[in-house]
C-alpha cells in the first residue's frame, strides 16, 4: 500500500501519466498530477483523481520548458498543498518530433531535451534532499523502447532516452544504500494523444485510414500487436514503488510487447 504516501507525476494530465497517478492514487498515495496547458483543466483531472480515490491531489502547470524555477515551484507544491515532501517521483513528461536529421532545428532538438531529459534532472534533484533524510524514495523515469534501439526520424527523442536511461543509472549508484531506488520503464507503442498524433501524421502523408495506419505501426515494430495501457503502466511503476523492489535500482524494464526482443 502506498498509503501515506506522496507521489510527484510529471505529464499526468494525459497519456501514461494520467495511468500511472491514477494507479498510485488507487493504492493511497496523495498525487502531485502535472501537465502543461491551463491550470483549471489540470485541476479538473487532479479533483476526478482525488474523488474516485479518496485520496488528496493538487495540480501543477509547471511549464518543463522554463527551467529551475518551475521545476521548484512544482516540487514545492508537494509540501504546501499535500503535507509532506515528494516520496515517489515519475519523471513522465515527454513530447515527440518527427523528422530526419538534416531538417531537425536546434529549437525542436532543445526542447526534446528539456522536457524528456533536463526535467528529469531538475525533478529529482529538486526531491533528492528529503527522500535521503526520510531514507526511503522512488525515482522512476518513464524512458521508452528508444531508450535503447533506434527509429528513423527520431533522433532527439532516441538521444534523450539513452540519456533518461544512463541518468537513471548514475541516479541509482549515487543513492545506493539510502533507502532510495532509481529505474526507469522502457514503454513500446501505447495509444496515447502522442501517439495518435503520429498515426494521423502516417495517415495524412499515406491518405490511408487511421485504422490501417495503427495496424502497421504496431505491425513494424511490436510483435505482440497490442497496445499496453497506461493503467498497465501504471501496475509496473506501482511494483517499482513497493517493498518487495527495495533491491531493484538502476534497472530498466520493458512493457514493448516484444519489441526490444527482435
Ligand atoms: P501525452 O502526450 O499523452 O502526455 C504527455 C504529458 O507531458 C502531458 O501531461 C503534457 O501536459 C506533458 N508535457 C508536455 N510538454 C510539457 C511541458 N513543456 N511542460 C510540462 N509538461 C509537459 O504522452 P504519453 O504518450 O502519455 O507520454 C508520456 C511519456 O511516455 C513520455 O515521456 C513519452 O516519451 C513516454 N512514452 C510514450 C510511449 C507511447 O507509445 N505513448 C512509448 C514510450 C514512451
Amino acid at each position: 500500500s502506498l498509503v501515506g504516501k506522496t507521489a510527484l507525476v510529471t505529464g499526468s494530465s494525459s497519456g501514461i501519466g494520467l495511468g500511472i497517478a491514477s494507479v498510485l492514487a488507487s493504492k493511497g498515495a496523495n498525487v502531485v498530477v502535472h501537465g502543461v496547458g491551463a491550470l483549471d483543466e489540470i485541476d479538473r483531472v487532479a479533483r476526478t483523481i482525488a474523488q474516485q480515490h479518496e485520496v488528496k491531489c493538487v495540480a501543477s502547470n509547471a511549464d518543463l520548458l522554463k527551467g529551475e524555477e518551475p521545476v521548484k515551484a512544482m516540487v514545492d507544491l508537494s509540501h504546501s498543498a499535500l503535507g509532506g515532501p515528494v516520496d515517489i517521483l515519475v519523471n513522465n513528461a515527454g513530447i515527440q518530433h518527427v523528422c530526419p536529421v538534416e531538417d531537425f532545428t536546434l529549437e525542436a532538438w532543445e526542447r526534446i531535451m528539456a522536457v524528456n531529459l533536463t526535467a528529469a534532472f531538475l525533478a529529482s534533484r529538486a526531491v533528492l534532499p528529503a527522500m535521503r533524510e526520510n531514507k526511503w524514495g522512488r525515482i522512476v523515469n518513464i524512458a521508452s523502447v528508444h531508450g535503447v534501439v533506434a527509429s528513423a526520424n527520431k533522433s532527439a527523442y532516441v538521444a534523450a532516452k539513452h540519456g533518461l536511461i544512463g541518468f537513471t543509472k548514475a541516479l541509482a549508484l549515487e543513492t545506493a544504500n539510502s533507502g532510495v531506488t532509481a529505474n526507469a520503464i522502457k514503454p513500446g507503442w501505447v495509444l496515447t494523444p502522442l501517439v495518435e498524433a503520429q498515426i494521423q501524421a502516417r495517415a495524412a502523408t499515406s491518405g490511408r485510414s487511421f485504422e490501417e495506419e495503427k495496424d502497421d505501426m504496431l505491425r513494424e515494430k511490436q510483435p505482440q500487436r497490442q497496445f499496453a495501457t497506461p493503467e498497465d503502466l501504471g501496475e509496473l511503476t506501482a511494483f517499482l514503488c513497493s517493498q518487495a523492489a527495495a533491491n531493484m535500482t538502476g534497472e530498466s524494464i520493458a512493457m514493448d510487447g516484444g519489441w526490444t526482443a527482435q
